[in-house]
């Protein structure tokens, strides 16, 4: 045996079905007790923690192994009386010790806490903590299931430019920074570049990062995020509001049925699953929030504090539909039998926002009046708007914030919590 013995095994490969077997497994020392003649070595790989029976006659190291370091053993696997632990594996060779140097900066057992700060600072470690790891699993299983949804649906998925020449949307939250003695900007959204790609593609998704350059310190916004964004031809925003409900549905049975989450455990995603996706208008909400006293007027954003009330009557996903067309973007499209509300919608969940959508303006020349209103130059459109004159059909589309659907689906308040290496006002590093 050496140091390039393969590993025969995961954890959760160990069953009765091994019980005679040689085996060679590696992971991560969590734990180590000591009974005198014989010790006890609890060693995790990703897929969970095993038990090494070592004979101290034999291994009197292994004690002295400092936990957190990896190790890659081999031994022969017999059943435990272990409580909980159907199997366990006798000790026959160390192959190989790479040692944790102490003390850590976090315990990444989860016995002691730390803070999220101090977490983020040592994230590979953290993650060997199965609970940080399994708001990861959950993550790559929601992103696998995404995409199978919409491919079903007959979205193709592009790639888009994240380094542009000019604003996508307008507005000041744009990171800006030297390109060759020119200046170039971070996407805030693929919006136009879909808009584009829908005129022959027909459908297309994209999930990538984003960056607003906003200084938000609050526990739902960072500078960088990831967005799962949809475009596609001939439909309203009726039909992505639909797309966008199965697909969030999906996820939800798809990482129940791989035992990601408990939906018992968490109400707003087991009731989602139960009936529809209520629909309250933009008008309904400011019906309620003007009969629960909010000084509100029709026409007004939602700000935070209404969002927050509105959130404690509907703690779990509805959409906000039909929102006055000054308070959304340019490319957003007019109700056709009132011209001061728009075709448009948001996912809420409680107070959290989720997704922005709507149907958009195909007609260049309201686009160009509407980007004047907004104190847009459309002129710097051009290259965007000449496309429009190549046969733009009626089309729809949405941003749903991966992170925030994070947050939800393992019930986590920061959305610090749900990202690797999360990038917001203060934090660059790690
Ligand atoms: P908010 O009002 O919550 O700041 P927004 O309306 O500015 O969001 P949109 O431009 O509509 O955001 O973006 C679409 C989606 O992308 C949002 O619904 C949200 O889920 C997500 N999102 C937007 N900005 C951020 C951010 N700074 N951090 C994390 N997610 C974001
Ligand atoms: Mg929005």
């Amino acid at each position: 045996m050496t140091i390039n013995s393969k590993r025969s095994h995961y954890s959760n490969q160990l069953d009765e079905k091994t019980i005679g077997k040689h085996v060679t497994v590696g992971g991560w020392v969590e734990d180590i007790r000591d009974i005198g003649k014989i010790i006890f070595m609890i060693i995790r790989d990703i897929t969970g923690p095993m038990q090494v029976v070592i004979n101290q006659d034999d291994f009197s190291q292994a004690r002295e192994i400092p936990r957190q370091s990896s190790i890659l053993i081999s031994g022969l696997v017999q059943s435990s009386k272990a409580k909980g632990k159907r199997v366990e594996i006798k000790l026959e060779n160390i192959i190989s010790i790479f040692p944790a140097q102490h003390p850590l900066p976090i315990d990444p057992t989860g016995r002691v806490e730390s803070s999220i700060d101090k977490r983020i600072d040592s994230r590979a470690l953290d993650l060997r903590n199965p609970q940080v790891s399994k708001v990861f699993l959950i993550r790559s299983k929601a992103l696998e299931v995404i995409r199978r949804t919409l491919s079903d649906n007959h979205f193709i998925e592009v790639n888009t430019p994240k380094i542009i020449g000019s604003a996508s949307e307008g507005g000041s939250n744009l990171f800006s920074f030297d390109y060759f003695k020119k200046i170039a900007f971070l996407a805030q959204s693929p919006q136009l570049y879909k808009e584009q790609l829908i005129l022959a593609l027909d459908r297309v998704f994209e999930i990538a990062p984003y960056f607003r350059a906003e200084n938000s310190n609050t526990v739902r916004h960072l500078t960088e995020f990831q967005s799962v964004d949809i475009e596609a031809a001939f439909v309203d925003y009726h039909e992505i509001m639909d797309i966008m409900e199965e697909t969030i549905k999906n996820i939800i049975k798809e990482l129940t049925n791989s035992n990601l989450v408990n939906i018992d455990k968490n109400e707003t995603i087991k009731s989602v699953l139960q009936s529809k996706i209520p629909e309250l208008t933009y008008k309904e909400c400011i019906q309620e929030l003007n009969s629960n006293g909010e000084k509100i007027e029709y026409g007004d954003d939602l700000s935070d504090s209404s969002l927050r009330k509105l959130g404690q009557s509907h703690p779990g996903f509805y959409f906000i539909t039909e929102w006055p067309l000054k308070l959304k973007p340019f490319y957003i499209h007019e109700k056709e039998d009132d011209e001061f509300l728009s075709n448009s919608f948001d996912l809420q969940v409680g107070y959290l926002e989720l997704i922005s959508g709507g149907t958009r303006q195909h007609n260049p020349n309201k686009i160009r009046k509407r980007l004047q209103e907004q104190g847009l130059n459309p002129q710097s459109f051009s290259e965007h708007l000449k496309t429009f004159e190549w046969g733009m059909p009626p089309h729809s589309g949405c941003g749903l914030g991966l992170d925030r659907l994070l947050m939800v689906l393992t019930n986590s308040i920061n959305i610090r919590d749900v990202v690797l290496y999360p990038r917001d006002p203060i934090r660059l590093t790690p």
